[in-house]
């Protein structure tokens, strides 16, 4: 039997399947600016378990330890502020409907950032279980632009967000705050945006990075006329240490195929 290169990549497609992003929104929706805030509500949280203001410290975390560090993303968050909103914002349900789809409360409108509320949601049919640590809608967009992101958290006397460990409420945070700038739920368990939280979460995983990628790509700087070196045509051709190296890698690649059709055909 014969395989070629092409078969073994072929194997490896197809044990490796292609994974996906999600956004949270029919329009790939995204803020337009770089710089975005996110305040937390100024109003006491009775059954969290922290303060707004052990929130904003955290707020830091997690967007400096997980968003903050992708490398391919032009956005940058920031912790905010303290921030007075009305009542409604810590009774209210988020979703006035929330069969499959949610239509945003039109109360609870956030007109700049991304705002985090405690919530103990008084509406009917109530958007919180006990299982349900937070409800989170961009609920402010125009046209393609984010300006506004709602976050609330379950703020009921049975809330799960209450036993969990502070690293882990981060990464909850942080999660949350993924879908506030435009993301669903990533199928892969190694992504910060599956759908459960995991208690050792620490990092972004790659759906996470390439779905930021893709609503806040980073820009090239614009330096004038774009042009092309001749001088890299040359090395190339001249056989510079690009071409040395490529030579390198490929016959590694070669020995490496031919070895291992030895070890395993033969
Ligand atoms: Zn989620």
């Amino acid at each position: 039997m014969k395989l070629s290169i092409f078969s073994i990549m072929s194997i490896f497609f197809m044990l490796n399947p292609a994974w996906g992003f999600t956004l949270n929104n029919t329009v790939a929706a995204y803020f337009p600016g770089n710089d975005i805030p996110v305040n937390v509500a100024a109003h006491t949280c009775t059954n969290l378990g922290v303060s707004n203001q052990d929130l904003l410290e955290m707020v830091d975390e997690a967007v400096n330890n997980y968003w903050n560090k992708a490398p391919n993303s032009r956005l940058r968050l920031r912790k905010g502020s303290l921030t007075s909103v009305a009542a409604a914002f810590q009774t209210e349900p988020g979703c006035t409907s929330n069969n499959g789809s949610c239509t945003p409360n039109p109360n609870l409108i956030v007109t700049g950032g991304i705002l985090i509320s405690c919530n103990i949601d008084t509406g009917t049919p109530a958007n919180f279980s006990a299982g349900v640590m937070a409800v989170t809608i961009p609920n402010n967009i125009q046209g393609r632009n984010i300006n506004g992101s709602l976050i609330l958290l379950n703020d009921k006397l049975d809330n799960s967000f209450k036993s969990k460990s502070h690293d882990e409420q981060v990464a909850i945070l942080a999660h949350e705050i993924g879908h506030g700038i435009g993301l669903g739920h990533s199928p892969v368990e190694d992504s910060l945006m599956y759908y459960a939280s995991i208690p050792t979460r620490r990092s972004l995983g790659w759906d996470d990075l390439d779905g930021l990628a893709y609503l806040y790509p980073t820009g090239q700087p614009f330096t004038g006329c774009g042009s092309l070196s001749t001088n890299h045509d040359e090395q190339n051709s001249s056989g510079g240490p690009g071409a040395f190296l490529a030579t390198l890698a490929l016959g590694m690649v070669l020995a490496l195929v031919f070895t291992k059709r030895r070890a395993f055909w033969h």
